[in-house]
């Protein structure tokens, strides 16, 4: 069972990783899967707190990016209104033996 926020990959914003490193700022462990430019300069990686202290931007190009595990990849897009009315018409033929 996991609770951790799915993410749709979206290049040049939201990159899939093998693994996240710490945040360079807390230094206590605590991931950092922010990979930003900060005001100070430098590029650093960082958790969210971090992050929305010194990020120069959102994300994008020259500006920062979220890194993600493969397991936090969304699993697919949300089914379209046509996919599920299709869906469900095709539960009522099954239950109705057509
Ligand atoms: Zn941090």
């Amino acid at each position: 069972m996991t609770s951790e926020t799915k993410y749709v990959p979206k290049e040049g914003e939201i990159v899939v990783v093998g693994s996240i490193p710490d945040c360079n700022f807390c230094m206590n462990g605590t991931p950092g899967p922010y990979d930003f430019a900060t005001w100070m300069g430098p590029w650093a990686n960082g958790c969210e707190r971090h992050w929305i202290a010194y990020r120069v931007g959102l994300l994008g190009m020259g500006v920062g990016q979220l890194w993600i595990t493969i397991d936090q990849v969304a699993d697919s897009e949300p089914p379209t209104l046509e996919q599920t009315l299709a869906a469900r018409v095709r539960a009522f033929d099954d239950a109705h033996g057509s």
